[in-house]
């Protein structure tokens, strides 16, 4: 049976919405999920998704075991000149697209229950201490009123400015640029290739394909006027890349680009809003975890709300149980990235793998959570 009190309201519907939203949903709860665009649709990301999440999805019974999906357990990574390591992988991975990954939890979303908006972004959200309710102001200028609200809306959003969040008046140097490719390369290995400025993951997803995703530099991308010269100009001088680039078949007519990617720290609960996903803080791309941190943080934040008895209950669970799994990963990532995209620096990186790989599955390993 459906509560009717304690509306729950979840902005975003990328991972973390959706799966807090599902799990809120399965276990009684009346869930508005909001999402600004219209399912499905792809998104800047690597697509390669940590192992971590697997028993969570499958006990949720959200794992989509409809698709045959590669598995992934070797790590390939190449200093800026081409030199190539590898190493395997102890916990592994799969490879998966946002496209079809976003659009199947959506469909779960909606068997279990969660009322579902798209098309339709949150413009403001106000918490009011005297009714102790949230109300949401939305962009076809109807407005909403709920008793909880999970922020799940992403990296970077309006409402960060609304906020007043710190990190969201930082310009940052970084662009990220997405393709899907038809090419010769295994499917059980997830490569990290250097560039100056920068660096490019590839691994298998579903049907054959292979997603290439690269972080670079905006100032390079202003540099050369568009992203096709940079990559000639920078991404090839990489010689992996450049035959990468010339030999295979790229399935979108332009690539998918987002800027502005910031991973400075922000806090897990701000203005009584439980944030989950990247909303509570982006991983370096290269550690290749945000999506397995916004399935476990969407988790969190629906126990949060199923287990605290009252509202500061409920945001002390979620902020102590948000610092514990996530706040270390963030940091060693942040630090990690500094080995990558110069040449001096990824050549060390690289000797380092190639040396002392225990040392490197350290690294691995403390940038991602165990099973849960
Ligand atoms: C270049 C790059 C490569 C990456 N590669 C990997 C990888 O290989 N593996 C990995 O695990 N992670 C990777 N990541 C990280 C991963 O993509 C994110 O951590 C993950 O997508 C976060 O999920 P989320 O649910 O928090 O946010 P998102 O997936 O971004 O979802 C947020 C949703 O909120 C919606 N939204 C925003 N504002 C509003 C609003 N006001 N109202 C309504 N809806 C709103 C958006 O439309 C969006 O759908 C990569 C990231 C980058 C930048």
């Amino acid at each position: 049976m459906k509560e009717t009190k304690n509306k729950v309201i979840v902005i975003g519907g990328g991972l973390a919405g959706l799966v807090s939203s599902i799990l809120l949903a399965k276990r009684g709860k009346d869930v508005l999920l909001i999402e600004k665009k219209t399912y499905p649709f792809h998104r800047v990301c690597g697509e390669y998704i940590s192992n971590e999440v697997l028993d969570f999805l499958k006990r949720e019974a959200i794992y989509p075991d409809f698709l045959e999906m590669p598995s992934i357990s070797r790590f390939e990574f190449s200093d800026t000149k081409g030199q190539k390591v590898r190493i395997s992988l102890d916990l592994g991975g799969f490879g998966i697209s946002r496209y079809v990954l976003d659009e199947w939890l959506y469909q779960k979303a909606k068997f279990f229950g969660v009322e579902v908006l798209t098309g339709i972004q949150v413009s403001t959200v106000d918490f009011d201490e005297k009714t102790d309710k949230f109300s949401l102001s939305l962009s076809d200028h109807s407005v909403l009123e709920g008793d909880y609200v999970i922020g799940a809306y992403g990296k970077r959003s309006k409402l960060d400015l609304t906020l007043k969040r710190p990190f969201i008046q930082q310009r940052s140097p970084f662009i990220g640029v997405k393709y899907h490719l038809k090419m010769d390369f295994v499917r059980d290995t997830v490569a990290l290739y250097n560039f100056a400025g920068g660096y490019c993951g590839i691994n298998a997803i579903e049907e054959g394909k292979f997603n290439l995703c690269y972080l670079g530099s905006r100032e390079q991308l202003r540099k050369f006027g568009s992203v096709e010269e940079m990559e000639r100009q920078v991404l090839w001088k990489n010689p992996i890349l450049a035959r990468i680039f010339r030999e295979s078949e790229f399935l979108f007519e332009k690539p998918e680009v987002i800027n502005e990617i910031n991973f400075e720290p922000k806090k897990p609960v701000e203005n009584h809003i439980l944030m989950a996903g990247d909303a509570a803080g982006l991983i370096t791309p290269l550690c290749g975890n945000g999506m397995a941190m916004a399935i476990h943080s969407g988790k969190l934040a629906g126990e949060a709300l199923l287990s605290g008895q009252n509202r500061s209950e409920i945001e002390s669970i979620y902020a102590q149980s948000w610092n514990a799994e996530f706040r270390q990963r963030l940091w060693i990532g942040r630090k990690v990235q500094r080995l990558f995209g110069a040449k001096g620096v990824s050549v060390f990186a690289r000797n380092l793998i190639q040396h002392l790989p225990f040392f490197a599955k350290q690294i691995i390993k403390n940038t991602h959570g165990k099973p849960f």
